[in-house]
C-alpha cells in the first residue's frame, strides 16, 4: 500500500499509536484505525484486540458501549491532555 503522508499527517498519526487503546485503556503503542479512508486526523488509537472486535463483531465494542465517534473523542482528549502536560512542564522550567 502506498500512503502518501505530509509529515504533519505522519507526525499526527505517530502521536495517536502512542496513546493507551481509546476503548479499553491498554497502553500503548496502539494501532491507529481510520475512522474513513484518507481522513488522516480521524484516526482511533486502539490496541489489537478492540482494532480486531471493530473490524470484526464489535462485541468489545458494545461491552464498552461506544462507538467510534466516542473513541474518536477519548483520543482527541489523550493528545489535548498530552499537550498540556508538556506546556506545564515548560512553564515550569521558566520559573
Ligand atoms: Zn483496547
Ligand atoms: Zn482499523
Amino acid at each position: 500500500m502506498n500512503n502518501k503522508l505530509t509529515p504533519k499527517q505522519r507526525e499526527h498519526i505517530g502521536r495517536v499509536k502512542m496513546l493507551p487503546c481509546s476503548v479499553c485503556g491498554k497502553p500503548g503503542i496502539s494501532d491507529a484505525h481510520h475512522i474513513k479512508q484518507k481522513l488522516q486526523f480521524c484516526v482511533v488509537a486502539l490496541c489489537r484486540d478492540c482494532h480486531n472486535s471493530l473490524h470484526g463483531t464489535k462485541a468489545l465494542w458494545r461491552v464498552y458501549k461506544m462507538d467510534e465517534l466516542d473513541a474518536l473523542n477519548n483520543t482527541i482528549e489523550n493528545l489535548v491532555n498530552q499537550g498540556l502536560g508538556n506546556a506545564s512542564k515548560t512553564d515550569l522550567n521558566e520559573f
